[in-house]
């Protein structure tokens, strides 16, 4: 396998309303939008899009939302003999909706994604030992994530740590058995406790992740571009993002993390720094157009220069 990704899957329930209800209101929307979403599987459809062989390891409720997550992951080409299904809870969801003025409210119910936990990671030990590449965040059971990261170590695989969605307080385990961390500003603000809005407080932030261990730190900053810095050259290097009209930009940060595991596992002869500049090109592709997954590009529709 070149990637593979140990993370969520959630169906995005998008209702379009003039404005949100009222507590105990009742309203007509003007339109509903079914896609598919989650952390997890954004990344891995990210990654496969661009040509690469990849597995996705997950766990879905035994329900119609998901039999489609499934569907959606072959119909995209990843490997889905790691996914798990439960009855113990309903496929993860994502209620969201969007008034006229664009602002969204999202409720998340995790439901199978939390039921995702160590032991299911411990049962793949032999994929992850053969990936090249492995994935993980934070939106299943954080012992299914720690324990993602500690395998790869194991077996001397790279690891990203994608330290979405922000939460305070993870132990220091996550960062020392990281390859590759990245984090997004408010991220790297709840890690370092410091304000990370720009550029130069990204470079100052960066050094705070280094030394809680993990081996590369990368911060994006949306369309100011990323930064990264690693052990071995803690001078933090800048990566201007690429000037685009951006249309949507939900999912850019998955879309730049499942382009990375792409390169870093199929181009094991670019810099760093190439392959995260080619990233940040596929993620501005990305804002491009609507919708999370919908927006990612296919590599025949991509320039040749970027492989
Ligand atoms: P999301 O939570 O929406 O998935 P994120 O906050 O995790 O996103 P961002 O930092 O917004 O991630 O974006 C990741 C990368 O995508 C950036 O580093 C940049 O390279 C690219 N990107 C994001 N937004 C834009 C934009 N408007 N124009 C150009 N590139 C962008």
């Amino acid at each position: 396998m070149d990637v593979t990704v140990v993370g969520s899957c959630n169906m995005d329930l998008s209702t379009y309303a003039p404005r949100f209800p009222k507590p105990g209101e009742t309203m007509t929307g003007h339109k509903y939008v079914v896609g598919f979403g989650g952390k997890g599987a954004n990344q891995c459809v990210s990654a496969v899009r661009l040509g690469c062989k990849t597995a996705m390891v997950g766990k879905v409720g035994n329900d119609d939302n998901g039999n489609r997550t499934i569907d959606n992951f072959k119909s995209n080409g990843v490997t889905t003999d790691y996914m798990t299904i439960t009855d113990q809870s309903s496929t993860g969801v994502a209620a969201i909706t969007i008034a006229d003025t664009g602002e969204n409210s999202i409720v998340i119910v995790p439901g199978a994604n939390l039921l995702l936990t160590a032991v299911d990671v411990t049962a793949v030990e032999d994929l992850i030992k053969g990936s090249k590449v492995v994935v993980c965040q934070l939106e299943v059971g954080l012992s299914a994530t720690l324990e993602t990261l500690r395998l790869a170590r194991k077996h001397n695989v790279r690891s990203i740590f994608n330290t979405a969605p922000a939460q305070s307080g993870l132990s220091n385990d996550f960062f020392v058995l990281s390859d590759i961390l990245c984090a997004n500003e408010n991220e790297a603000e709840m890690m370092t406790g410091l304000p990370v809005s720009d550029v130069a407080q990204a470079v100052t932030a960066i050094g705070v992740l280094l030394d809680k261990g993990c081996r590369y730190a990368i911060i994006t900053l949306g369309e100011k571009g990323t930064v990264f810095a690693s052990q071995e050259n803690k001078k933090p290097t800048y990566i201007p993002a690429t000037k685009v009209k951006a249309v949507d930009t939900t999912g850019a940060g998955d879309s730049f993390v499942g382009s990375l595991a792409f390169y870093l596992a199929t181009r094991p002869d670019l810099s760093f720094e190439k392959a995260l500049q080619r990233s940040s090109i596929i993620a501005s592709i990305s804002v491009q157009s609507p919708g999370t997954q919908y927006s990612y590009p296919w590599r025949k529709d991509l320039q040749p220069e970027l492989f």
